[in-house]
């Protein structure tokens, strides 16, 4: 379990003393510096970095940050809030040392997740890892439920853009196989050792089915160290296939046209030890807390997407037809749901059975995604809600009857409509808090004011090489 505890001005205790008895060792192995890594509100992974040597002065006493990150944009420049965004202020970025990495990909190089808070040693209420951290310890504290979560992650490999930043797929095999892991095999294989050297476990890679596309999917964890693996899985990425001379793109949308790169994200609830995603008397073993869950998501879907799929570019890959889930329906094993219910094998399903929420792309913050995500379940769980009727098939081909009869609804179908259903979703903004709910709002009509006019390949372009 990852630590839940906030950060203290001197340390939390006894991480000073590790801190520096970490960088001694860091150092006799020839790590030279350490990234410190957080996520803004667009979904940027941004860092610091310091010195080895500094390690334990980070743990004590953080290292300076302005929070003016939180109203950034994915290309950089800076939209406001009423407290977000001014050139003032400054927030120190405590590394969580649980999960310090040597990066195998970037020798002489360290990373870690940091939280954030205010010089006075308070919260900084735009910190989405505290956001995720406190929403997780509520949730064992009100609920008594604890979660286990993992992000996919799919990209598209590349030859380095030239200024006009196109794309040109690294590899030409068609979807799934065999011809295209032989075009990718050495990369591939530096990619899963250097994750296994960092302690990353894989569950699998393969070739997916857009042009240059891969995913790999990584073992379930705590929400909190799930989110931290993931921006830790694609800086590892993105290094092995730069040490390989090619470029990722984990874009939503690669091209204006076509299959996308998605983030999907698995969530399962458990109480005492219990999956109770599983063994219960409700469709396909959920116990009734699972399906409330289930159905809190489904209900705040149109409004989760604004934090799942943030970017103007999302809404390329939200398109029906290719298993990006566009709709606001849920079945076992179905591809094109929002929802998809994961039995797993009879007799592993007391381990394995999960939801899967599709439309979340790696434009998300994974903190903010996952943080809402369960405030969504939360909320479903608290009132015991219970879910419609399931589909089977592709939803784009129901009849109007069938879809009301299954409250089937289409997800915003850009970003703009997004961002009006998540305004006005009370329960999502009460969970983040007015700061960061505003912050959300801000930045998503800044990315929709900064793609006024331009074409589907035009956006794509415009975000191909952001994330
Ligand atoms: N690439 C698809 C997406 O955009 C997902 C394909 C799959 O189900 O793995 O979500
Ligand atoms: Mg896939």
């Amino acid at each position: 379990m990852t630590t839940l505890a906030d950060p203290v001005p001197g340390g939390r205790p006894g991480d000073v003393e590790r801190a520096g008895a970490l960088s001694d060792e860091l150092s006799g192995r020839g790590v030279h510096g350490i990234v410190l890594a957080y996520v803004d509100t667009a979904g940027i992974a941004r860092v610091k970095t310091i010195p080895t040597a500094k390690l334990a002065s980070a743990a004590a006493w953080g290292v300076g940050m302005s929070p003016v990150f939180d109203t950034f944009l994915a290309g950089d420049s800076i939209v406001t809030t009423d407290v977000l965004g001014s050139p003032d202020g400054d927030l120190r970025l405590y590394p969580d040392l649980d999960l310090l990495v040597e990066l195998s990909a970037q020798p002489g190089w360290a990373w870690a997740p940091v939280d954030r808070i205010t010089q006075e040693g308070e919260r900084h209420p735009a910190c989405s890892r505290t956001f995720l951290r406190r929403t997780v310890l509520e949730a064992a504290e009100q609920h008594d439920v604890i979660f286990k979560a993992s992000i996919e992650i799919e990209w598209a490999v590349a030859q380095p853009p030239g200024p006009e930043g196109e794309f040109v797929p690294a590899v030409s095999g068609p979807a799934y196989s065999a011809a295209r892991q032989v075009e990718l095999g050495d990369c591939a294989a530096d990619l899963l050792a250097a994750l296994a050297r960092q302690g990353v476990e894989v569950d699998q890679f393969h070739p997916e089915y857009a042009a240059g596309q891969f995913e790999l999917s990584v073992a379930a964890l705590d929400p909190v160290a799930a989110a931290d693996r993931s921006v830790l899985v694609r800086q590892t990425i993105r290094a092995v296939a730069r040490r390989h001379g090619l470029a990722v793109s984990f874009a939503p949308a690669v091209l204006g046209q076509g299959v996308g790169n998605g983030g999907h994200v698995h969530l399962s609830a458990w109480r005492e030890g219990v999956n109770l995603h599983a063994g219960g008397d409700r469709r396909h073993g959920m116990r009734p807390e699972a399906e409330s869950f289930a159905a809190g998501i489904l209900t705040h879907l149109p409004a989760l997407t604004a934090v799942t799929a943030p970017s103007p570019a999302s809404h390329l890959r939200l398109r029906p037809s290719q298993w990006a889930g566009v709709f606001t329906a849920w079945g076992r094993e179905t591809r094109e749901a929002g929802l998809r219910v994961v039995t797993g094998m009879a007799g592993h399903r007391a381990e394995a059975a999960n939801l899967e929420v599709k439309p979340v792309d790696l434009a998300a913050n994974p903190y903010l995604a996952l943080g809402c995500l369960i405030a969504a379940g939360l909320h479903g769980l608290t009132s015991g809600a219970r879910l419609p009727q399931e589909i089977t098939g592709d939803p784009a081909h129901l009849g109007a009857q069938d879809a009301a009869a299954r409250g089937v609804r289409r997800l915003p179908t850009s970003l703009a409509e997004a961002v009006e259903e998540f305004r006005t979703d009370e329960p999502l903004r009460a969970a983040l808090g007015p700061v960061l709910a505003d912050a959300v709002t801000a930045v998503r009509r800044g990315e929709v004011d900064a793609v006024a006019g331009l074409d589907d390949d035009q956006v794509a372009a415009a975000y191909r090489w952001k994330y």
